[in-house]
């Protein structure tokens, strides 16, 4: 599948830089676009709950035997024009998010607003055209997008004909520019192969066309760059970074590597199991986390430089596993394996607490803004398997 399909094709404002407008359609659902720094999409208290359920029993009586709460009462705010970092490990519930914003899982409870309108309850093709027009996604696999049979013009232009948008000419010219803005020179020469014959670069760049073909406001990337080649990697980074000064485009950039959320977010989003930890303003999660969650992160994130044996021993050791979202842990969700957990840890979940220059974190001691203190010094064979390289350390996957 590409970008999500759908959208109405209708003239609306002055962010689409060089894309040709199209007629206007009306759908019954009309959204106001948001200036910079305002916001443009927040999540309220969403959920994502999983039924769980043996054999086709289950399944026809309706039983369920437990539940997967693979977002747990999330709050989120987008705001236009930045790119906010969504960071977690696997199974932290980041990508569920993603795929709730882009209306491709329904959520349990919990509102979406965009633009200024509720688009909770928008559900069905004819309804959420215009909304996915706006709202798209960037998949990780390039490989998996794109389909082996098209070429890359057919791919790009498919959104475009699936919702009747424009004249054939229209659409050819709508693919040149929307190929020519990924980078990929010329057009007619890229609209005419075939996914086999690119890179792995150029597939994902001819994935990310496939988005602005559409003229979106929100882009949804989900590991975009994760299976290319780390110089290429830079090159994607750029081009998304490049877009949104030229197009006012607003990120939601999700990944599981938070020196990579450190390099493009302008604010980060610390997940752990269907929670956000902890947020803030990049380098303010980032030099100064208030979580001991994002502490651990941090402190195993690759630097410029080789770390000595001695920041190596500072890493923060996690104990443990990441429990499985049917079973979390009662209280803060982080406390079999946090370092700091104490006796109202079990008990009791932390709300995210303010801690100043617009960050905050999900942790009792966070509480008044306190800043986490410093961990007792471990025990010296830890410390030696840490500087060896042997430790397990917590590792984002
Ligand atoms: Fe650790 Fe307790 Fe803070 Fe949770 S609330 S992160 S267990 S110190």
């Amino acid at each position: 599948m590409s970008a999500v399909q759908g959208g109405n094709p209708r003239d609306h404002d002055d962010r689409a830089g060089t894309l040709p407008r199209v007629p206007a359609e009306q759908t019954g659902w009309v959204a106001g676009p948001a200036q910079a720094g305002e916001p443009i999409l927040s999540l309220r208290g969403i959920e994502v709950h999983f039924p769980i359920r043996f054999g086709i029993l289950d399944s026809l009586l309706r039983r369920t035997r437990g539940v997967v709460r693979a977002v747990d009462g999330i709050d989120l705010e987008l705001r236009a024009g930045e790119v906010l970092g969504l960071v977690g490990e696997s199974g932290s519930g980041k990508t569920t998010t993603g795929r709730v914003i882009v209306k491709l899982t329904r959520q349990t409870s919990g509102t979406i607003t965009f633009e200024g309108k509720d688009a909770s309850a928008l559900w069905g093709v004819r309804r959420l055209r215009d909304y996915r027009r706006r709202v798209q996604i960037i998949f990780q696999d390039p490989y998996e997008t794109l389909n082996p049979k098209q070429t890359i013009g057919e791919f790009v232009a498919e959104p475009l004909e699936v919702n009747g948008i424009g004249s054939a000419e229209g659409r050819r010219e709508r693919v040149r520019s929307a190929l020519e803005s990924a980078g990929l020179r010329p057009a007619s020469d890229f609209a005419s192969r075939y996914p086999h014959e690119l890179s792995g670069g150029q597939r994902q760049r001819v994935v990310i066309a496939g988005a602005l073909v559409m003229d979106p406001h929100v882009i949804v990337a989900d590991e975009p760059v994760s299976m290319l080649d780390v110089s290429i990697r830079t090159e994607l980074l750029r081009l998304m970074l490049d877009l949104r000064a030229e197009r006012g485009l607003t990120y939601l950039f999700i990944t599981h590597d938070l020196s990579l959320a450190w390099v493009i977010a302008d604010r980060i989003a610390v997940m752990y199991l269907g929670k956000i930890m902890e947020i803030g303003p990049a380098e303010q999660v980032i030099r100064s986390p208030h979580n001991p969650y994002t502490q651990a992160l941090v402190s195993v994130s690759p630097t410029p430089e080789p770390p000595t044996p001695g920041q190596r021993a500072k890493r923060t050791i996690l104990v443990g596993e990441t429990p499985d979202a049917a079973h979390v842990p009662p209280g803060c969700r982080f406390h079999p394996r946090c370092p700091y957990a104490f006796d109202r840890c079990r008990v009791e979940e932390p709300p995210l607490f303010d801690v100043g220059a617009g960050q905050r974190a999900a942790c009792w001691l966070a509480e008044g803004g306190r800043a986490l203190p410093v961990l007792p010094p471990r025990s010296p064979a830890v410390v030696a398997a840490v500087a060896a390289g042997s430790a397990a350390t917590v590792e984002p996957g």
